[in-house]
């Protein structure tokens, strides 16, 4: 590395946005192990200042996989009709978080495609009560379920609703528009950011790297944007080819994907230090140890599946999802014993609130 690579890291391990985009793309663009291993090393010290080696969990819960979107990356795609389409029952979308908070994960996530309908919205807002009234007021629930009117995820914060999980996909609108069709827009995503943000919501966003047509600056920028919006959890990953969507012949090497997922992650760390850092279940399909790598390079939140496995292989983005067949149990004890394997704890029974949103509720904004 050379003298102006190793001096940025040491100003972006000193205060948070002390990096530009040009530099930002630099340690994008490092190629050699040695390198990698000190960018993500940094990221590291950086993490554990900040959250300790507490690993925090959240159950993951699929609750649906029918979806009003087209995205041209994603399985579940309106267009694909190879996927057998399902809804959780509500009953069983509870018992599922509910099962999470016995578990000691001190949140969930409810992930599903979009649905615009008055009839999903109702669905959620009961499903949203039940859980906070069954698990109490420190058990976090987290959506991650689209595009919705502000009046709709106003509906869901006042339900106790305290996370949203919304991926910009790409700060570049350009290449944003290149990936999906032309009725979906890139502004209404950014606005959704910010009425989420203006309702309370912990806001969570990401991107998907490896993009075909993506480059390094790309990446910078989206590490730039997370700051800028005020990003509290960052939840991105490699992007996966899917065989049944129209980039199912995107250039793709696994390898170059899990290090460039890798090294992203480190500059999040290392430009916005207080986020909570998703270490995201794609990163497990590029390597079996894609996830603890990603904890090692700054992450440090894991979403362990807390889906029915009989819903697990419709629920699938792309191909070579990992764990369809183990029950939530099994996904349990294969966490902790990775997470402990490299020198982390998990946080059990706490909700791992993002420290940057505590800091900036703290000064009112
Ligand atoms: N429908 C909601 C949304 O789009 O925000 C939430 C569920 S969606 C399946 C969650 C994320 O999956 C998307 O934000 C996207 O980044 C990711 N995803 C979809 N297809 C993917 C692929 N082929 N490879 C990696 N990630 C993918
Ligand atoms: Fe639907 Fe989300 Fe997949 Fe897009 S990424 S097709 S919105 S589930």
């Amino acid at each position: 590395m050379d003298g102006t690579d190793a001096d940025a890291i040491r100003r972006a391990m000193a205060a948070p946005g002390a990096l530009g985009r040009g530099e930002l793309a630099r340690l994008l663009s490092l190629r050699t192990a040695e390198d990698r291993a000190a960018l993500r090393a940094a990221a590291l010290e950086v993490r554990r200042r900040h959250t300790g080696n507490a690993v925090f969990l959240r159950g993951l819960v699929e609750i649906g996989n029918s979806c009003g979107k087209d995205c041209l990356y994603c399985g579940l795609r309106r267009s694909n009709a190879a996927v057998h389409r399902y809804a959780i029952p509500e009953a069983d979308a509870i018992r599922m978080a509910k099962w999470s908070c016995d578990s000691g994960y001190g949140s969930v996530v409810f992930q599903s495609g979009e649905i615009q309908s008055e009839g999903n919205t109702d669905r959620i807002e009961r499903i949203v009560r039940a859980v906070r009234a069954d698990c109490g007021p420190d058990f976090a629930i987290v959506l991650s379920l689209g595009e919705q009117s502000r009046e709709t995820y106003a509906r869901w914060r006042e339900a106790g609703a305290d996370r949203y999980l919304l991926r910009i996909e790409s700060s570049n609108p350009e290449l944003y528009r290149s990936l999906h069709p032309v009725d979906h827009s890139w502004e209404r995503r950014r606005d959704c950011l910010a009425a989420l943000r203006e309702l309370g919501y912990q806001l969570g966003t990401g991107v998907m790297t490896g993009l075909p047509g993506q480059t390094a600056e790309d990446l910078a920028g989206d590490v730039m944007f997370f700051r800028e919006i005020g990003a509290d959890m960052i939840g991105s990953g490699p992007f996966v080819p899917n065989p049944e969507t129209p980039l199912a012949g995107a250039p793709f090497d696994p390898k170059e994907a899990l290090e460039t997922a890798l090294d992203f992650v480190a500059c999040v760390r290392l430009h916005l230090h207080d986020c909570n850092i998703a270490a995201t279940t794609a990163l497990q399909v590029l390597a079996p140890d894609g996830r603890e790598r990603a904890l090692l390079s700054g992450a440090n939140v894991m979403m362990p599946n807390a889906t029915d496995a009989e819903y697990r292989r419709d629920y699938q983005l792309y191909k070579g999802k990992p764990c369809l067949d183990e029950t939530s149990g099994q996904c349990r004890a294969c966490l902790e014993a990775r997470v402990m394997r490299i020198g982390d704890r998990i946080a059990w029974r706490q909700p791992g609130t993002s420290p940057h949103y505590l800091a900036r509720r703290a000064v009112g904004l």
